[in-house]
């Protein structure tokens, strides 16, 4: 489990602030974290708090239909900030429509808020509070700001200290984006067009990383 640190509930209140004033860049420094007397909140409670603070006001929940790896319809459940809320919802309409497949579109509580525990199973999510990964900067899902698709087929990769990271850890088979297998996202995958018409940017055109899965605005 991680572990955010903060002093007080006033603390983690002024962070929940930050959060809904979109300062994502809010920093947990370590001196922050080892200075005496601090007390600790873990993370599942630092979720918890932030997700009914954020839901009552900027999140939304969505309730989608979508066609699974089985060709059957599937019911999916997503938390979005409210700004994407309705992007969303027609996304996945002409996802559905196109019986484009998704396998999995589940809450990340199912997964205990583990990401890596939600994208091993392919799991297609949105809202999650958590830091960027090898950052200490909170994710766009962490507003409610990004979507991950196809998880497992579409993974994160990033090279640490001179070795490649690839989020989640059992998608090796598929960081090399030069072969052809299926669920793969890339510029000529509807899920692409669809999102990037939306006015979303895809985490594969980024340079310093590739998150092939995610999209976010
Ligand atoms: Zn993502």
């Amino acid at each position: 489990m991680r572990l955010l640190i903060v002093k007080d509930e006033n603390d983690l209140r002024n962070i929940v602030k930050k959060v809904l004033s979109r300062n994502i860049t809010v920093q947990m420094s370590r001196e922050w974290s080892r200075s005496a007397g601090l007390h600790q909140y873990d993370f599942l409670r630092c979720f918890r708090l932030l997700h009914s603070e954020i839901g009552n006001d900027h999140l939304r929940y969505i309730h989608v239909l979508h066609v699974g790896f089985d060709n059957q319809v599937h019911e999916g459940e997503l938390v979005v900030n409210k700004d994407i809320a309705d992007d969303v919802l027609e996304i996945f309409k002409e996802l559905y429509e196109s019986e484009y497949q998704i396998e999995k579109v589940r809450f990340i509580d199912e997964y205990d808020a583990d990401d890596e525990a939600s994208m091993s199973d392919n799991n297609s999510s949105a809202f999650n509070f958590r830091f960027i990964s090898h950052t200490t900067k909170i994710s766009k899902h962490g507003m409610g700001m990004a979507v991950d698709i196809n998880t497992l087929y579409n993974p994160y990769v990033k090279t640490v200290d001179g070795e490649l990271s690839i989020e989640p850890a059992n998608a090796a088979d598929y960081v090399d984006r030069s072969r052809d297998f299926s669920h793969k996202i890339d510029h000529d995958d509807l899920c692409y067009k669809l999102f990037t018409e939306h006015g979303f940017e895809w985490g594969g055109d980024w340079t310093h990383s590739k998150d092939y899965q995610h999209f976010e605005k």
